[in-house]
């Protein structure tokens, strides 16, 4: 396979050679058309599901999690942390053991599923800061339930958010670190000395900094402010235009830096969904028109964005003014070196896993074209 296309970077007219299923050529060309641009497919840490099916859910099938996971690649998404939030026991093990069994069944899933995500029960109980986490299953750090479920998910739990405030959290922290899960801090409500203790014990994360938050906090000292000024810490953020202000993005962005921002879309198991109610575990939810996803019967407090990671990118990069390869480097390279794994990269001896893509900068759009996966072209035609 032989692709022509503008490389991200430097937006020189390049045509790559792929050869069985790697990337063997990447060569410089002369050319009148216009292109579109070629990039490494997306790498998100946080999605729950996807068009009805949410990872978390304990009726959750091999064949709905395959479903739900293929159904990224049309956003360029070539490589994601299925992502599991608070819930009974029994209910996670099960989506970990699918996620597990929907890896072994497809090659493309298992390549696809770099780690999974485990957002809680490990959080803050109070309103606002839980978001909309289940109060009934929040519960205390429980290194031995981890332990069991990192078992059930062969090994595929790479990224643990919590709460500093929870019972034993540092010590909890250090054992997770040693043993290759990273640590986010999210859904917390935790003083200064709380967040102190977390970063000490090896936290490098928040998650969705600016979400999951109480709707009005104190001037400073905050949770937010202590997460932002902490060098140790990277922050991921939605922005998907919703979630996050723009000088909230802004600010977060000079903050931390090209290097320290990691993009997440959060996708909620509604994204890809009609617009209208949607139960879930006895909880309403609701798509609005605009594809927000809220609790129902309202519009301030989100529950999880209804767009990908491609949005993500053209929205940062209409808020913050930074290069469109910078902000791809949000949703690449950063969150795959805070998770310890390796995403796409463009280059040779690389697998060939990237994306073909027009950027409407006027807009703040980006039209995926072509993902290509492994070396196949797994959306759009070619
Ligand atoms: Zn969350």
């Amino acid at each position: 396979m032989r692709v022509q296309a503008r490389e991200f970077r430097s937006q020189q007219p390049v045509e790559i050679v792929v050869e069985d299923g790697k990337i063997a050529a990447i060569n410089e060309i002369e050319s009148a058309e216009t292109l579109p641009i070629v990039a490494p497919g997306l790498f998100d840490l946080q999605i729950n599901g996807y068009g009805g099916t949410w990872f978390s859910d304990e009726k959750l099938t091999v064949e709905k999690c395959l479903e739900a996971l293929r159904a990224h690649y049309q956003y360029g998404i070539t490589h994601l942390f299925p992502t599991l939030i608070t819930n009974s026991y029994e209910a996670l093990e099960n989506g970990f053991a699918i996620i597990r069994q929907a890896c072994e069944k497809e090659a493309w899933a298992n390549r696809m599923v770099l780690g999974c995500h485990l957002e809680g029960p490990y959080i803050a109980t109070e309103d606002g800061p839980r978001g909309a986490h289940p109060l009934d299953q929040v519960r205390a750090c429980d290194w031995d339930e981890v332990q069991r479920l990192q078992a059930a998910s062969g090994n595929r739990i790479r990224l643990l958010t919590l709460a500093p405030e929870s019972p034993g959290a540092p010590e909890f922290i250090t054992n997770c670190v040693n043993n290759g899960i990273a640590i986010s801090i999210g859904h917390t409500a935790a003083n200064t000395e709380q967040i102190g203790a977390a970063v000490a014990a090896g936290a490098t994360l928040s998650t969705h900094l600016g979400n999951g938050a109480h709707g009005t906090l104190r001037r400073h000292p905050n949770y937010i402010w202590d997460q932002l000024g902490e060098p140790k810490l990277t922050a991921s953020i939605i922005s998907d235009g919703h979630h996050l202000p723009a000088s909230v993005v802004r600010s977060f962005y000079f903050a931390k830096g090209k290097d320290g921002i990691v993009l997440t879309c959060d996708a909620s198991g509604l994204a890809g969904c009609e617009p209208g109610v949607h139960d879930y575990h006895g909880a309403k939810f609701e798509v609005l028109e605009s594809g927000k996803v809220v609790i129902a019967g309202q519009s301030q407090f989100l529950a999880g964005s209804g767009v990908q990671t491609d949005v993500c990118i053209a929205t940062m990069v209409e808020m913050t003014g930074c290069s469109l390869a910078d902000a791809w480097d949000m949703a690449t390279i950063n969150p795959a070196r805070i998770s310890h794994v390796e995403c796409a990269k463009l280059a040779v001896g690389k697998p060939a896993d990237f994306v073909l893509f027009e950027h409407d900068s006027a807009n703040a759009k980006l039209h995926v074209l072509q993902t290509i996966a492994d070396g196949e072209v797994v959306f759009g035609s070619f």
